[in-house]
């Protein structure tokens, strides 16, 4: 099993920590919000508490993770407020971000408005480390869940032993691995396996969390699904490349809540011959881009040429700052470049 080497530094640095803010990224997916309430509930146990703080609201089926003695803070719903516990922070660790970008409006209170020690968990290709006092990156895991299990199971009060890592810690980490992972379909690896095999061991109920996390959905949430497959997937690129665009007028037809779009872009992938697949969304002033990929086709080289972001060669997504009508002919003129670089 993979150990890291600052591990004691880690745990020391948190030790000596006594307002402690947790962060994780915009548009907060299972992996940011369980990996802020697994380490939440994991200090609890040892004594101490934290803030957890995330730029903008997350999908409703993540509520469940949402510790009911200390809820989650959505900065944009109250920055004033926020910026304060930063500014009075000693200690702000980051969680499943690459760097200050993927915090937005947030980064100027966390990383210029405060004088706390930083720590950085990530598991994205790139992190941006230079502003954060230790660092503990590794790409060849499923989830920055994954890798907090470990930093957990490598702490001096645990000591490998996954009976005394609480319940509520155990079961947002394994959301954070089960979503991240798509339900064990990608980004698995041999650690993966074994830390899940630990959660259950532990007493993580699997099937519960996998109908809150996989089984929520709303009625018009399923038939945006299938609007978008049957009336916009376009196929490019000699039928290797799929897209589909989404605009503003299309997401209040159909009630669009946060993250109702979430796993969409994976779909397209299920056609034997595409071999990437693209979600471009109208957002307030740009266009979320969300790119999957099989195999050795890398879309986080795409994402940072293309479309201002990055990520996981698999799994990627970025920017774009053009009207939403204008993305279709962008997108499918990068593809034709991309490609015919590579
Ligand atoms: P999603 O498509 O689920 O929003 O994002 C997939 C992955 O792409 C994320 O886990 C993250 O690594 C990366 N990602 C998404 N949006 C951005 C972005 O705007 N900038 C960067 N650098 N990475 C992003
Ligand atoms: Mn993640």
């Amino acid at each position: 099993m993979r150990t890291y080497k600052n591990t004691e530094q880690l745990w020391n640095m948190i030790g000596s920590g006594e307002k402690i803010v947790l962060v994780a990224h915009t548009n907060p997916d299972g992996d940011a919000i369980g990996s802020i309430s697994a380490m939440y509930h994991y200090l609890k146990q040892t004594g101490k508490t934290a803030v957890m703080m995330v730029p903008n609201a997350f999908p409703d089926f993540l509520s469940c993770l949402d510790p009911a003695d200390s809820r989650i803070r959505i900065y944009r719903n109250g920055p004033q407020e926020c910026n304060d516990i930063l500014a009075e922070a000693d200690l702000i660790i980051c969680m499943d971000m690459s760097g200050p970008s993927r915090i937005d409006e947030m980064s100027d209170a966390v990383f210029q408005g405060s004088s706390a020690k930083r720590i950085l968990i990530d598991h994205h290709l790139n992190p941006v480390t230079d502003p954060f006092d230790i660092v503990i990156s590794d790409t060849e895991v499923s989830s920055t869940c994954e890798l907090l299990l470990s930093l957990i199971l490598e702490s001096e009060d645990i000591n490998g032993d996954i009976a005394k890592v609480n319940l509520d810690c155990a079961t947002s980490v394994a959301a954070g691995i089960l979503t991240d992972t798509n339900n064990f379909a990608n980004s698995i690896f041999p650690s993966t396996l074994e830390r899940a095999s630990l959660l259950l061991k532990r007493g993580v109920d699997r099937d519960a969390l996998y109908n809150s996390i996989f089984c929520s959905y709303s009625a018009s949430r399923m038939k945006l699904m299938g609007y978008l497959l049957s009336e916009k997937m376009e196929i490019i690129q000699g039928g290797s490349v799929a897209f589909i665009t989404l605009d503003k007028a299309e997401k209040d037809k159909y009630s669009y809540c946060t993250g109702d779009s979430e796993g969409f872009v994976n779909l397209p992938l299920k056609i034997s011959e595409v071999q990437m697949s693209a979600l471009l969304t109208e957002d307030d002033g740009f266009v979320k881009v969300s790119l999957r990929s099989k195999g050795d086709l890398d879309v986080n080289l795409f994402a940072r040429q293309y479309c201002n972001g990055g990520g996981h060669r698999n799994a990627s997504g970025g920017r774009l700052y053009m009207k939403i009508s204008e993305t279709a002919a962008y997108f499918t003129a990068s593809i034709a470049e991309y490609f015919k670089k590579a």
